[in-house]
């Protein structure tokens, strides 16, 4: 991976990490924005996801980003993303009302 995409991948762990605030800004703003736009558009859900997460990387294809790297950095961010889904799910307990 050239230096600059792992500028884009790597957290500095200051506390004002970019990594960090790209992220809280994605949790914050863009994903309940996709959401709303989704409902007032009378889209399926998550089609602004997909195909706004695709328009975005193309973005970087543009920009010369080459493809393989993109999709691998894609894959380790959403594998990390799925860990953490799975360690928030296993300390939240049992869906509540299945007791
Ligand atoms: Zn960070």
């Amino acid at each position: 991976m050239k230096n600059e995409f792992k500028k884009l991948m790597k957290h500095d762990m200051s506390d004002d990490c970019p990594i960090c605030h790209a992220e809280n800004l994605v949790t914050t703003t863009l994903i309940p924005a996709a959401a709303s736009w989704e409902i007032a558009n009378d889209l399926p859900q998550f089609s602004l996801a997909l195909h706004g997460a695709a328009g975005l990387l193309s973005a970087m294809i543009e920009e010369g980003y080459k493809r393989d790297q993109i999709e691998l950095a894609l894959k380790e961010l959403l594998d990390d993303f799925e860990g953490s889904i799975a360690t928030n799910t296993a300390m939240a307990g049992p869906p509540q009302g299945s007791a």
